[in-house]
């Protein structure tokens, strides 16, 4: 028998059970469809800074884990696996214009502060020096609040999920594809059986990390969790060269330019059920966003379009932990805009939790009863 079955093959599965199989558990992953195809390929591979001495709050002190833990996951697996996930450090500028995006800008600048992570309050001239790319018609609204944080970075999504992928596969993870978990067999307060459409799987612990799906399986085993799927679509553009250097943000939207020339536009947050399509409508507001406040743009080819499923929780806080009154039952779920960011953080205290290590972060926050 496994030491653990890790349910969900995206960005958070992927990570347990790398981590799980280099402390030496045997590990199996199974997946409804294929590997690493949902929200953590959708996603846009933005990495804020955050830093963990003066994090107060346990979700702020597993952003700071998470942002630590990049540059040494990103290092380990281009060495175990020869591909280099895209991390690199490009700053971001942040900026607002309407007045409740200037408020939580300004109070969200307030609070990287106290937690000393580097950041600039920026004039329109030294905004110009950073990106001089940026340059916003003046038909549209005035930017009001506008900051660099020159430590932001990014991961290609693709990549990292190919690079987990291959190191789960080198460290001796079983990866089965194409079988969805239909429930899970309850005997004396222990999972005894997870049930595939293949058959059954049997491991000593058990892994929930379903994403926008997981309230269906925590349903089954008596708990009510807000998981919601909420849509963000993206579009893809591309230049001979990179016409920006820095992520762009604004409010929920951002620029995030590769080293090729391409180019993300993201993103909406839709709340529309488990329906993955593009709409004409909502890509035309992220090519206009992108023009708007980058005139240089407007000749850009239209290279892609796509959608993913965020997993959302009511409070915007992921589920972490054991399922109450379930010995070798575990979830790690809902991180909605934050899961890749988040992923090497949560496989660490997912992983301390299933082996029995106190995690060193308190997890309490996050519990699925709370
Ligand atoms: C447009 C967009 C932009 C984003 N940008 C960022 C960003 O810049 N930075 C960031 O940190 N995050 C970002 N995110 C969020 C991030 O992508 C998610 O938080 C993260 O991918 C969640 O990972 P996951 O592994 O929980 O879910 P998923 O990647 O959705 O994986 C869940 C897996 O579980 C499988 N599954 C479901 N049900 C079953 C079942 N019954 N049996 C077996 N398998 C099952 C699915 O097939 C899937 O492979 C973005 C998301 C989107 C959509």
């Amino acid at each position: 028998m496994n030491d653990c079955l890790v349910i969900g093959g995206g960005v958070i599965g992927l990570s347990i059970a790398w981590e799980l199989a280099r402390r030496g558990q045997s590990v199996q992953l199974v997946d409804q469809g294929k590997l690493a195809r949902e929200a953590s390929w959708a996603g846009a591979g933005i990495l804020p800074p955050a830093a963990r001495p003066l994090a107060i709050h346990p979700y702020d002190q597993l952003r700071a884990m998470a942002f630590e833990m990049h540059r040494e996951w990103s290092a380990r697996l281009l060495r175990e696996t020869g591909i280099h996930n895209g991390y690199q450090q490009n700053g971001a500028i942040y900026l607002a214009r309407s007045a409740g995006e200037v408020a939580s800008l300004v109070a969200w600048s307030q609070l990287a502060s106290d937690e000393q992570v580097q950041i600039e309050k920026l004039t329109p001239a030294r905004l110009r020096e950073i990106e001089p790319a940026i340059a916003p018609a003046p038909s549209s609204k005035p930017l009001r609040a506008t900051y660099f944080l020159p430590e932001e970075c990014q991961i290609r999504n693709p990549r990292h999920l190919q690079s987990l992928i291959r190191a789960c596969q080198q460290a001796g993870v079983e990866l089965i594809e194409n079988s969805p978990l239909v429930d899970l067999q309850l005997h004396g307060g222990e999972v005894v059986a997870a049930i595939t459409s293949q058959g059954e799987l049997r491991a000593k612990n058990y892994c929930i990390a379903t994403g926008a799906w997981s309230g269906i399986l925590l349903q089954k085993l008596g708990f009510e969790v807000g998981v919601l799927p909420i849509r963000g679509q993206m579009l893809l553009l591309k230049t001979d060269a990179p016409i920006l250097r820095t992520i762009v943000n604004e409010g929920p939207r951002y620029m995030v330019p590769r080293d090729d020339g391409h180019l993300l536009i993201g993103a909406t947050e839709e709340e529309v059920g488990f329906d993955k399509r593009n709409t004409e409508e909502a890509l035309a507001d992220l090519h206009q966003f992108a023009i708007e406040l980058v005139p240089s743009l407007a000749s850009a080819q239209v290279v892609q379009s796509w959608a993913g499923l965020r997993p959302a929780s009511y409070d915007g806080f992921p589920y972490l932990g054991k399922l109450p009154n379930l010995a070798n039952a575990f979830v790690a779920a809902g991180h909605f805009r934050s899961g890749l960011y988040l992923s090497p953080a949560t496989a660490m205290v997912m992983s301390d939790l299933i082996s029995g290590i106190t995690p060193a972060v308190d997890l309490s926050p996050f519990c699925v009863l709370r």
